[in-house]
């Protein structure tokens, strides 16, 4: 069955979940990274999508799960290949294994199953596109204490970049999303955890751990 979105008292097939690595140069330094010379692209299913005010079901037994807070976009038209061209954002979550991460990282393998197993992409709802994608700020409290502050001005890669990036390696399309990135400050999750993410312009998302 389609996984959908509501979008302005519409209905819209989520079609790929494009996920942006090291966006941000603090959190790439806080995993040893470098700073990339180019986006990090990787994807996760629709499948993998947790709607706020959902219990998101933690993988048990295969090492930490990190809660990566980011900004995420909603393209709105076939075709996209400019900012003007996103209809909504939201904020999201991208839960990482890290310890299988950092396992496939060292082995040269892809990340999948580090990054796309079931509920790793707990998603906000959507809402406009603000007119600029400059100085957003947004937060995530992890049982109300505060882990992560991002401010779309810190993007190594901006909102333009990464549309223009992704649009010349894939033929954009309505309902696909984008995830811009994590700062500084991921950590882990347990079983019994309330995330909560917030900022001035989408309503407060919320996710209980299980
Ligand atoms: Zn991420």
């Amino acid at each position: 069955m389609a996984v959908t979105v509501n979008f302005n008292s519409a209905s819209i097939e989520v079609q790929r979940l494009f996920c942006i690595g090291r966006n941000y140069a603090a959190h790439a330094a806080e995993l040893g990274n470098d700073k990339p010379a180019e986006p990090v692209v990787f994807m996760k299913p629709p499948t993998a999508i947790v709607p706020t005010g959902h219990d998101v079901h933690l993988p048990r037994y295969r090492g930490p799960v990190h809660q990566e807070a980011e900004l995420v976009l909603l393209i709105g038209r076939n075709g996209a290949n400019d900012e003007r061209d996103i209809a909504g954002v939201t904020l999201g979550l991208d839960l990482t294994l890290r310890e299988e991460q950092n396992r496939l990282k060292a082995a040269g393998l892809p990340w999948e199953l580090a990054k796309a197993f079931d509920d790793s992409a707990p998603l906000g709802a959507f809402v406009p596109a603000p007119a600029h994608f400059d100085g957003l700020v947004f937060e995530c409290r992890v049982n109300d204490q505060l882990r992560q502050q991002g401010n779309t001005d810190n993007m190594l890669f901006s909102v333009a970049q990464l549309i223009g990036f992704l649009a010349a390696r894939f033929s954009l399309r309505r309902g696909d999303l984008v995830f811009t990135g994590t700062p500084e400050g991921v950590g882990p999750l347990v079983p019994g955890d309330d995330v909560e993410l917030t900022s001035a312009f989408t309503s407060r998302c919320t996710w209980h751990c299980r």
